[in-house]
């Protein structure tokens, strides 16, 4: 599968250099929006623009450290940066990651105009971003793309020919969540094995909460969703009646489908997702789906064992076989397919989509302009090929060497925070630091690049090519199940600006993306560098331990290796956290849902001072630190941290995020952590009783 269950994120998946490429769509803009902030002209970049790890203008020095450190270092960022019409929210990161993407728009731009002399792989990149720039063939095909699948559908006879259609729907690349997801991950009990994985989906929607919370708002964004549901499918050739029994009907057996879909606090705990079984106990959930069959056909008649995360999702697929008529199915199926296509089709398809998901979900007032768009899919699909010319652009061996030098001082400085807990015993210590010596740190970019030679690509059939993408990526998954695991693989690409954790390789991925500046800036000292990308390495690190990452052992099994005491004590210092975030208002009425979050939240508190700790060190043969811009070593430190969550966002992407993102919002990553901290409060002279000091406060790590 793409999307990894486990994997630990710095940011939202949406905030890489491929933006947003979930559920958004584009098509190029005629002009401005009337009304909407001026926006500079946006060109193809020959190289990336330099902004310093710590910005004296960001700041807002007449706001007081001690009552909103947010708005004291980020204050002048967020009058100065509003967010642009196209984007749900603007922030520091968003703005390095838009500027990669117009960084390989030069590269791409360059790749598809010149048609000799181009390496295989740069055929392959630069043919990809011309026919998806090529909007009039594509507006021309209309909906013939999908009508050799739509008319395969239609030509079912039965319930029991499902999982022929299923099966190579999923191999072909299709939609991931098209009735479940289908793929290979490492097995949670046993790490050095890759098993099939069957697991959730089926919902248009963003998450099973929107079908069930009760109050107004949710009831109105279902009602937009079936009005949405009914214009696509009449897009799709279907008449205005026909669309709206088919939306009403999608909309009842989505809903059934989300009731017997965990939630996603339920989906942090790995146990709940650990079903291990053989391809005939699936078969006992869901008799009326012919597995073998579907097996077989996606080239895995021989599978022993699968991981079925939610049992109870596919007991609910079987009663919905068993409920809903031949003609109902296929209804459903058909809204599927046109969704899972809509921003590979023609410019009616994209504007509906862009209508519902984005402008009406998320607040965005105008489509993201066609290159971002044709480079973020590029970078999504092709993405180590085209990695492989940013990287050879941009990132230095030096750059390299100096962030593992970080990482390495990082871990030290958790060895001895872990050895010193006066809350975990000697037995679980030992543990945890041989779990922290064994993960692998990867940073800039793999090791082998990956071999694209078997995708065809050419200059004019866009959908052909993100099919064929798509089917590439789908079958070199699932060539995964049954082989040793490949521990230099990457879950992002090398322009991505994020970082992860991965708990079941135990290891920390840094591409080379998001150290670059003004996240790690190699012209500064120290003290914005450990601040800033110090925090992050932390933030990462520390995942291997938080409410999820603990679980897994240091060969990255799911398997307990605390002590019950200890785990006891864990969970009552996590809920001090817990209770803290919970405490924060997101929007409207709309506090944390500190459940969801504590993982990052506690990441985030723990990587934050595991860096000051490594600053100190590495900084502690230098003379005496002398101030800079009126600000002591120590200030520069914090103010560096918090500038890297500089942001701007839309009330209505608050409220989406509120339900569906693992991290809080920039304003309390940086005003929660900073009031937990004593080092911060010295740094600044802070007192008790003002707001960036708790009382209480939190310490975990
Ligand atoms: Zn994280």
């Amino acid at each position: 599968m793409k999307n990894r269950l486990f994997i630990f994120t710095l940011l939202f998946g949406s905030v890489a250099a491929t933006a947003q490429n979930s559920s958004s769509a584009t098509v190029a803009q005629s002009g401005p929006a009337i009304g909407a902030p001026a926006k500079a002209v946006e060109r193809p970049l020959q190289a990336l623009p330099y902004v310093p790890s710590l910005d004296v203008p960001s700041m807002d020095r007449n706001a007081d450290p001690c009552v909103d450190f947010y708005q004291y270092t980020c204050g002048g960022w967020m009058k100065r940066n509003p967010i642009p019409s196209d984007q749900a929210r603007w922030s520091v990161y968003q703005k390095v990651a838009d500027e990669n993407l117009q960084f390989l728009w030069g590269i791409l731009d360059d790749l598809s105009k010149v048609p000799t002399s181009r390496t295989p792989a740069q055929q392959k990149i630069g043919d990809y971003f011309a026919s998806c720039m090529y909007t009039a063939t594509i507006d021309k095909r209309g909906t013939e793309p999908i009508q050799p699948v739509l008319q395969q559908l239609a030509a079912l006879k039965s319930k029991a020919e499902f999982a022929r259609w299923l099966a190579a729907q999923h191999a072909d690349g299709a939609h991931a969540g098209l009735l479940f997801g289908f793929g290979s991950d490492q097995d949670y009990g046993d790490a050095t094995q890759v098993i099939a994985f069957a697991v959730s989906g089926g919902l248009g929607l963003p998450d099973r909460d929107y079908y069930l919370k009760t109050d107004a708002k949710s009831a109105e964004q279902r009602q937009k969703y079936v009005e949405h549901v009914a214009k696509m499918l009449a897009l799709s050739g279907e008449s205005e009646a026909q669309a709206q029994r088919d939306a009403a009907t999608v909309m009842s057996m989505e809903t059934a489908l989300a009731k017997a879909t965990l939630s996603l606090v339920d989906k942090r705990d790995p146990y709940k997702l650990y079903h291990k079984m053989t391809p005939a106990e699936l078969g006992q959930l869901t008799p009326s789906f012919d597995w073998n069959e579907y097996l077989k056909r996606v080239g895995l008649g021989g599978v022993q064992a699968l991981n079925v995360t939610e049992p109870a999702f596919f007991q609910a697929v079987e009663a919905q076989l068993q409920s809903e008529s031949l003609d109902d199915w296929k209804s459903y199926f058909r809204w599927h397919v046109v969704n899972g296509a809509a921003q590979y089709l023609s410019k009616p398809f994209v504007d509906e989509d862009f209508a519902f998901n984005r402008k009406y979900l998320r607040g965005i007032a105008e489509q993201r302009p066609r290159w971002k768009r044709c480079v973020g899919d590029v970078d999504n699909l092709l993405g180590e090929a085209l990695g492989q010319e940013f990287v050879r652009r941009t990132f230095s061996e030096k750059t390299k060497q100096d962030t593992l030098h970080m990482t390495e001082l990082i871990e030290k400085a958790m060895a001895q925070e872990i050895n010193g807990l006066d809350w975990m015993g000697p037995e679980t210590k030992k543990q945890a630091v041989i779990k922290l010596h064994s993960i692998r740190n990867k940073v800039g970019y793999p090791d082998k690049w990956r071999d694209y030679s078997a995708v065809q690509i050419t200059a004019t059939d866009f959908f052909g090519n993100y099919r064929n993408a798509s089917s590439f990526e789908v079958h070199r998954d699932l060539k995964k199940i049954g082989k040793p695991v490949d521990k230099n693989e990457w879950g992002m690409t090398p322009p991505t600006v994020n970082a992860y954790y991965n708990p079941q390789m135990n290891d920390i991925n840094f591409p080379a993306g998001v150290l670059q500046p003004p996240l790690y800036d190699p012209k500064i000292d120290d003290a914005p560098n450990y601040g800033n990308t110090g925090s992050t390495i932390g933030h990462e690190l520390t995942h291997g331990f938080d409410d999820m990452g603990r679980q897994f052992d240091a060969a990255g099994n799911l398997k307990d290796w605390w002590t019950p005491e200890d785990a006891k004590k864990f969970e009552e210092k996590i809920n001090c956290v817990r209770d803290q975030f919970g405490g924060y208002v997101v929007v409207d009425d709309i506090k944390i849902n500190s459940r969801l979050t504590s993982g990052e939240d506690v990441a985030d508190l723990g990587g934050t001072l595991l860096a000051y700790i490594a600053w100190r060190e590495a900084t502690r043969d230098l003379a005496q630190l002398q101030p800079v811009d009126g600000l002591t070593p120590e200030q520069r430190f914090f103010i560096g941290f918090a500038q890297w969550a500089c942001e701007n966002i839309r009330p209505e992407e608050l409220r989406v995020n509120a339900m569906t993102d693992p991290h809080s919002p920039g304003k309390y990553r940086i005003n929660g952590i900073v009031s937990d901290l004593p080092e911060f409060q010295q740094a600044f002279g802070c007192k008790s009783g003002q707001p960036m000091v708790r009382t209480n406060a939190c310490k975990v790590w």
